[in-house]
């Protein structure tokens, strides 16, 4: 097959547009497509510091060189890594120096957390212990406490994301499923209340794109990541809903896109629904939740505050 803009061979088929892609254009796709992304949602402004969190996956290590390219030279914007290690045997120890290589060679200051030094546990033995919540149940709450923790250490901004259209459409359609409408409005490209100091702003500024447009351009512009799935992933809920959203947009490309699109419109009325709701301040870390404990706290019977 041809590029649809140039005749070269294509290497893309966008089956959602009906369109052919050479190298040379996907890669310009990508970058614009992203880059509108964040200039529309004004994800990074002036006097940002920001947070990336990297796994030392794909997405998040596209994000991590994409930023590097954009605002690197800007010296009015500040970027820093952030890794949570997590202690997941077999699978954290092959991401971590593939984050730490990639830091390295941007020269982007990495910063290491572990669930070891800040829980005195890892996930392996939380989840060894019998419970009838899955692995990513502990994990997400955990690292979202830890991100969250470390770049307002770190005096961040924002704190950027590499959740992708797939992750983005998932999620939405998990909380429908559960009907909750809170985690619903709480979705988006910006999440978080900017005027409340004990959270850093979480942006994601790859939602707009694919998984598979990522690894792809992860390839074509020669960046290491790591492809390594982690053991627990098949427990979640989540690969459920992958495969269920995967099989409808193989039929009928383009779901995906379409539903992160229309529910941004239903999210943004959410937004304004629950904004006026004050938020709570966790009794046991400091961190907002909805209730008298963050879900960290309550996990782990109360972190210390600070
Ligand atoms: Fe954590 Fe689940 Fe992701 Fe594994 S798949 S890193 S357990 S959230
Ligand atoms: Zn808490």
């Amino acid at each position: 097959m041809k590029c649809s803009f140039c005749k070269k061979d294509a290497v893309f088929e966008a089956r959602y547009a009906g369109n052919f892609f050479c190298r040379a254009h996907f890669i310009s796709m990508y970058w614009k497509r992203i880059k509108r992304h964040i200039g529309k949602n004004e994800l990074v402004v002036s006097g940002d510091k920001v947070a990336i969190a990297l796994s030392g996956g794909k997405d998040s290590t596209v994000l991590l060189h994409v930023f590097h390219e954009l605002f690197g030279k800007r010296p009015d914007i500040k970027l820093v890594a952030i890794t949570i290690d997590e202690g997941i045997r077999g699978y954290r120890p092959r991401s971590l120096p593939v984050a730490r290589k990639n830091c390295k060679k941007l020269g982007v200051p990495h910063y290491v957390v572990s669930f070891q030094k800040e829980f005195s546990t890892t996930l392996d033995k939380i989840v060894s212990r019998k419970t009838d919540k899955s692995p990513c149940t502990f994990c997400g709450v955990l690292r979202r406490y830890l991100l969250n923790q470390t770049a307002k250490k770190l005096g961040c901004t924002k704190l950027a994301t590499g959740h992708n259209l797939d992750d983005e459409a998932q999620v939405i359609l998990m909380n429908l499923f559960r009907g909750d409408e809170q985690k619903i409005a709480r979705l988006g490209a910006k999440v978080g209340i900017k005027s409340f100091k004990g959270f850093v702003q979480r942006i994601k500024p790859m939602r707009v794109v694919p998984e598979k447009e990522t690894a792809l351009f992860a390839m074509l512009a020669g960046i290491e990541a790591d492809y390594h799935v982690c053991p627990y992933a098949h427990l979640a809920y989540r690969e459920d809903v992958r495969s269920l959203l995967d099989s409808i947009e193989q039929k009928y490309p383009g779901t995906k896109f379409t539903l992160l699109s229309s529910m941004d419109k239903i999210i943004s009325e959410l937004k304004k629904s629950s904004s006026s709701r004050s938020p709570s301040v966790c009794k046991g870390c400091g961190e907002l939740t909805s209730g008298e404990l963050c879900q960290a706290c309550a996990y782990l019977g109360g972190i210390k505050h600070g």
